[in-house]
């Protein structure tokens, strides 16, 4: 296999780079600032590309790579990837669903008490001497009871919400499909799910259909003592609605992995102590990036010795 070339769309992981290179002829596609001469060169011998959260496989991408059999994102989101070009010329997608679950939703855990309980604030608060000179910090929210919403019951979903049960949550949530076996109540619109809800949770797929659920009449029914968390994809959120929801006292605080435009941050946020800002790291621990690495390796070799995938999309 040490023949085919496989294109790697921007920096991922060492490891994986490492065990792409020890099988496959590797390109890097960062270290070739001229794109239109790599294409030139390279096009021909790219069968495989391996995209993640930031950088996939868009229509032109596809069209400048005639000989592509298959694209493995290094990713459980296939938002990058043009699924319907992917389809349309026979070409192979997989993703790394399963490993990053826990992550993720340990993740959406740590963002609600970091946000409702102040934790990064009262870090913030101890680090600079303000405990010695200015007393106790403020009161804050607890999380225990409180109801969760969660839009998308999926993986991810399912297992934030089997983590919250834990905290004696009321788990509520709205997906396009009610799911009749779990005792958990279902709202047929985010609007509602929002209205009766505590906490606001983003867990679907980014779509057409999915870009901005989460906008100013979804904000205003969570409301001032509401909190969203966002571990989905940035465009779920209209962040410019979410900025002043949150400068107007409108919502109650915020807690995001993600954003709509990252790396950039409204440094709006910046200042809000009721917001904790993190930078898209969900599956970002070394375990859950090793076991994505492997998956994205084990589809691309079963593809190349014509096994079935590991884990196909397409
Ligand atoms: P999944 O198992 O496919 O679950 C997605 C759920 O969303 C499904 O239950 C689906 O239910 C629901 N859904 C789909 N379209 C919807 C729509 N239009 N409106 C409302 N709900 C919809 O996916 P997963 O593994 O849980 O991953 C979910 C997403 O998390 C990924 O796509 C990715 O964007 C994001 N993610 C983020 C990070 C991070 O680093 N922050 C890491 C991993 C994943 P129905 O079919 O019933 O609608």
């Amino acid at each position: 296999m040490e023949s085919i070339g496989v294109l790697m769309a921007c920096p991922m992981s060492t490891y994986l780079e490492q065990e792409l290179s020890k099988r496959f002829n590797l390109f890097k596609f960062w270290n070739f600032p001229q794109k239109d001469a790599f294409f030139k060169e390279h096009a021909l011998s790219i069968r495989a590309v391996v995209g993640n959260a930031t950088a996939g496989a868009d229509s032109a991408f596809i069209d400048a790579l005639p000989s592509l059999e298959i694209v493995s994102s290094y990713s459980v989101g296939l938002d990058k990837i043009d699924l319907g070009k992917c389809k349309e010329k026979g070409i192979r997608v997989t993703n790394t669903p399963d490993v990053l679950t826990d992550d993720v939703a340990d993740l959406a855990i740590g963002l609600i008490l970091t946000t409702l309980r102040g934790i990064c604030a009262c870090d913030r608060y101890v680090r600079a001497g303000l405990w010695k000179t200015k007393g106790d910090f403020k009161l804050t929210t607890k999380f225990t009871g409180k109801t969760v919403g969660i839009i998308g019951l999926g993986r991810i979903g399912l297992a934030i919400a089997k983590r919250a049960e834990a905290f004696s949550c009321p788990i509520t949530y709205y997906s396009r499909t009610e799911k009749p076996d779990l005792k958990y109540k279902y709202y047929p619109s985010v609007v509602e799910l929002a209205s009766n809800c505590d906490i606001l949770i983003v867990a679907c797929p980014l779509t057409a259909e999915t870009r901005h659920i989460v906008n100013r009449e979804v904000i205003d029914a969570l409301g001032p003592k509401g909190l969203l968390i966002n571990i989905g994809r940035g465009p779920h959120v209209d962040e410019a609605e979410l900025v002043s929801a949150l400068v107007e006292g409108r919502l109650g605080g915020a807690g995001l992995d993600v954003y709509e435009n990252e790396p950039e941050v409204p440094e709006k946020l910046f200042g809000l102590d009721n917001v904790v800002l993190l930078p898209h790291v969900g599956s970002g621990t070394v375990e859950t990036r090793n076991a994505m690495a492997d998956l994205v390796v084990g589809n691309l070799e079963a593809h190349f010795s014509k096994k079935p995938l590991l884990t196909p999309v397409v």
